[in-house]
């Protein structure tokens, strides 16, 4: 079964749907460690990312779109880096029509790496990477054993869902976390909840078809 470009417009919808509803959870988070406004940046943008992807017609189209748009909107270094999270990933599909479970992982892998490379943490810094890490291990793994595009988001969900839980015993060496020292321990980093929200809205978002 492959991903089509109609699919990849709908989990973006999907993302932006379920971070509106988190926007005041997301906010609370980031106010812990950083200003509190991590709910209602990223909320904007992929409000904005899901307008600006009505008329894409080609997989590169959606996720170039979505992460010019999150870098435009959501500002700041974590505009930056969930911009680069989308636009890494267009990069790796190139010109493919539709999307295998296989390109899939890899899509979020080049995303993830390009994250990587610009904000420098690893995993166990407490940020984003600590639920996209598990999270793209989670898709090549299901794409290896020739598991379902169902099958492989509902694992990736719960692997990046555990890894921004995870979170919560970490202390920070990035972003505004990092100032606050080990008062971060017991607060889960907000950019891995929202990655993990994201998944869990893909899975939905394909559960539904
Ligand atoms: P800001 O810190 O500019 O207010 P947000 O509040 O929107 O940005 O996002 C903060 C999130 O960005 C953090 O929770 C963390 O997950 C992520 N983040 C910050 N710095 C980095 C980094 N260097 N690498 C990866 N993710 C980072
Ligand atoms: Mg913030």
């Amino acid at each position: 079964m492959t991903i089509t470009t109609q699919d990849l417009r709908g989990m973006i919808t999907a993302i932006s749907a379920t971070i509106s509803v988190n926007i005041s959870m997301l906010n609370t988070l980031d106010s812990q460690l950083g200003d509190g406004d991590h709910g209602t940046t990223i909320s904007a943008g992929f409000a904005a990312a899901a307008e600006q992807i009505a008329a894409a017609d080609s997989p590169f189209d959606v996720l170039r779109l979505t992460g010019m748009t999150l870098m435009n909107r959501m500002g700041g270094s974590s505009g930056a880096l969930f911009g680069t999270l989308f636009v890494q990933a267009a990069m790796s599909v190139k010109e493919a029509e539709t999307v295998s479970l296989k390109q899939f992982a890899a899509l979020w892998q080049a995303g993830g790496d390009g994250v990587m490379k610009r904000g420098k943490a690893a995993p166990g810094d407490k940020t984003m990477v600590d639920a996209l890490s598990p999270a793209v291990t989670a898709l090549h793994q299901a794409a290896e054993k020739g598991e379902t595009v169902e099958q492989a988001l509902q694992a990736a969900a719960a692997a990046a869902e555990q890894g921004a839980k995870n979170t919560a015993e970490m202390t920070a060496r990035y972003g505004r976390a990092q100032y606050v020292g080990e008062r971060a321990i017991g607060h889960v980093d907000a950019g891995a909840q929202s990655v993990a929200l994201m998944f869990s809205a893909m899975y939905n978002y394909w559960k539904g078809k």
